[in-house]
């Protein structure tokens, strides 16, 4: 990309890490090019990113998408999952961002890989819900999957001889219940839940590091974009996230991969790789003002997560589907004030143990067993609520 501006697509420009990409791109603007831009439900942010960043295409929810009311000129209006598919299968992209969250990532990604395009991931469920699929296409398409999410993508950059790497540590902040009690954990506001003290992110993902389950996607991310056995794959907690993450050579010797806690800085080594650029860099690192890093082993029993994540994911097949549609869900009622914090588990534990798990799904039974796994969940959380 010496010359030739890059062409790239982001799918969930509106939250946070497309936001954050567009800032990325603003500083990189003699580097990019962009083809098209898909949010979801804020179409005056929306309408604002396409009047200053110009694409080809937008792709919205809104239920009158072709009114042409407020969006800049010669730009074409898609809307919904057909949209997303459209953008995907366009081979005018070198890459495409895919930052939306949920199941709504899946097909899209699956489409882009077929039309020969590399992708930045940093939508959890793609992978979560059809590792297996989605790793396989690429594969055989010769597509890169590029991890955006900080610790997949030090990892990513960690790496030189995958042969030669015996084991994953992925570096978990803890989140904001690291050092308080089970008890304080299972009276947890919403608001104490969404005070993350390192990352500033969406609700969501927020709510699953208060919980680490979200820890617990992302081994279950690293075992399908790495290839690694879960046996292979280690979590430790480090409070300050400065060490995104690291791996183990054969030889003893660890390489890990230190940063500023910015997701800036992983969106933009995802989406110019295998390029560097200053960007957004905006200070340098100093070890001096970081003064310390701590590292200790997570307690699983104050968060089982993890524990039910290595389980599912050894299980592999659907049962990864059902932890992530019914934690999802349980999320979601904890957000709306319907259950406790610590019920989220206790739901996602009981949709795990009774889902039969399918091997080898297909595309359309994970959309299937995910759809049921929701209803049960919903059934569920009345009981608790
Ligand atoms: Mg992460």
């Amino acid at each position: 990309m010496e010359n030739k501006k890059r062409k790239i697509s982001i799918i969930g420009s509106t939250g946070s890490i497309g936001r954050q990409a567009l800032e990325v791109i603003e500083k990189l603007e003699d580097k990019f090019e962009i083809i098209a831009l898909a949010g979801g439900n804020n179409v005056e942010l929306l309408k604002k990113q396409a009047e200053k960043f110009k694409p080809e295409y937008i792709c919205s929810n809104t239920p009158s998408p072709h009114a042409r009311e407020g969006w800049s000129e010669g730009v074409t209006i898609l809307h919904g999952p057909e949209g997303l598919e459209q953008i995907c299968s366009n081979k005018e992209n070198d890459i495409i961002l895919v930052a939306c969250s949920g199941k709504i990532g899946l097909r899209p990604t699956l489409t882009a890989i077929k039309n020969g395009i590399d992708i930045a991931l940093a939508n959890k469920e793609t992978l979560v819900m059809a590792g297996d699929i989605v790793m396989n296409e690429a594969k055989k398409y010769g597509v890169n999957i590029i991890p955006v999410d900080s610790e997949h993508c030090a990892i990513h950059q960690c790496i030189k001889d995958i042969k030669q790497v015996d084991k994953l540590i992925i570096t978990a902040s803890g989140g904001p219940f690291l050092h308080k009690s089970i008890e304080d954990m299972k009276n947890a506001t919403v608001e104490q839940a969404l005070a993350h003290p390192r990352w500033n992110m969406g609700k969501k993902i927020t709510v699953d590091s208060a919980t680490l389950m979200n820890k617990g996607l992302e081994i279950i991310e690293a075992h399908h974009l790495f290839g690694f056995n879960y046996d292979d794959i280690d979590v430790v907690i480090h409070p300050q996230s400065i060490v995104h993450s690291a791996i183990e050579y054969v030889d003893g010797s660890v390489i890990a991969q230190l940063g500023l806690p910015s997701m800036h800085i992983p969106i933009q080594y995802a989406i110019t790789y295998p390029k560097r650029f200053e960007g957004i860099k905006s200070k340098s690192f100093n070890f001096a003002d970081i003064a310390r890093l701590d590292f200790e082993k997570p307690d699983y029993d104050k968060f089982p997560t993890v524990k039910l994540a290595y389980k599912m994911g050894r299980l592999g097949g659907t049962a990864t589907v059902c932890m992530n549609a019914a934690n999802e869900e349980a999320v979601f009622a904890f957000l709306d004030g319907k259950i406790k914090l610590y019920n989220i588990y206790e739901i996602t534990k009981r949709m795990c143990d009774e889902h039969d798990v399918i091997q080898n799904p297909t595309i359309d039974e994970i959309f299937t067993v995910d759809e049921l796994i929701r209803r049960k969940t919903k059934e569920c959380i009345k009981k608790f609520s």
